[in-house]
């Protein structure tokens, strides 16, 4: 699904990625942690495909295709998705038509038709169900005095209508509380499949009691220092960041 070799990035001429190998393949889930300031944030970015992030060396492959010319959008199109960090509020569009609108600017990107009205319904139907979302939910302007919570429960149904080959979310935000990161992990986990990938993107280890991850990676100054199965996970939250550090640097 995604393979990054050597990987080597900068944003505003600071080099912030040295020398990246990941594999990813479908059906996995992989972890990606690491202190503060270790370079997460633009891993994700690099994959897909913001504008101020230059790749300076290395190559990023999605089913075997070089991706790095790609606009951010190519890359969403074929099948990359990356959570909004900032989500917009869009007064007077409902979470249903928002919802709407990104099926099929997808697929007119894909050189498909628009999706047929009842086709859509039930796509829409059939996830938000999935996923627990109400009814009313639907209807509600989109981001609009949402919570917390009512944000990543949007951010993960639009990931369930779109269906990406591989989606990338980066938990940044200090303020999820307990309820978004179960929404977050529950979506996760319902919606991963033998066809399709997460990268999930945290500091945080308690989002990983909920989603079990097949392999975590640490990220440390720009390079993956340490990879491993999900007691990875724990042995981190147990004794921090520092041992891993210590090793690198032995
Ligand atoms: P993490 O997500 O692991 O906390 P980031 O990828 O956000 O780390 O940041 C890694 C480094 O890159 C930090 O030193 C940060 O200041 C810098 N950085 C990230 N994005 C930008 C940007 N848009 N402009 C300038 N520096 C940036
Ligand atoms: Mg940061
Ligand atoms: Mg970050």
């Amino acid at each position: 699904m995604l393979k990054i070799n050597d990987l080597h990035a900068s944003v505003e001429d600071k080099t912030i990625l040295r020398g990246i190998n990941l594999e990813v393949k479908a059906g996995e889930v992989h972890a990606i942690m690491g202190p503060n300031g270790s370079g997460k944030s633009t891993l994700a970015s690099v994959i897909a495909g913001k504008e101020e992030y230059e790749v300076e060396k290395g190559e990023i492959l999605l089913e075997g295709e070089n991706i790095d010319e790609l606009s951010a959008e190519e890359r969403a199109h074929k099948g990359v998705f990356m959570s909004f960090q900032y989500p917009v509020e869009i007064p007077g569009v409902s979470v249903t038509n928002f919802m709407k609108t990104a099926i099929n600017e997808t697929r007119k990107a894909q050189g498909l038709e628009e999706m047929p009205a009842n086709k859509m319904l039930k796509l829409i139907r059939e996830k938000s169900e999935l996923l627990d979302i109400d009814r009313k939910f639907l209807s509600r302007s989109l981001n609009e005095g949402f919570s917390g919570g009512e944000k990543k429960r949007t951010e993960i149904f639009q990931m369930a209508v779109l269906e990406p080959k591989l989606a990338i979310l980066d938990e940044t935000d200090s303020g999820l509380d307990i309820d978004a990161l179960r929404i977050v992990a529950n979506g996760v986990n319902k919606l991963k499949g033998k066809d399709n990938a997460v990268i999930i993107i945290t500091h945080y280890q308690r989002l990983l009691d909920y989603i079990v991850p097949d392999y975590v990676h640490v990220l440390h100054n720009g390079k993956i220092v340490k990879s491993g199965p999900k007691e990875l996970a724990h042995q981190l939250e147990e004794k921090g960041y520092d041992w891993i550090k210590e090793e690198v640097n032995a």
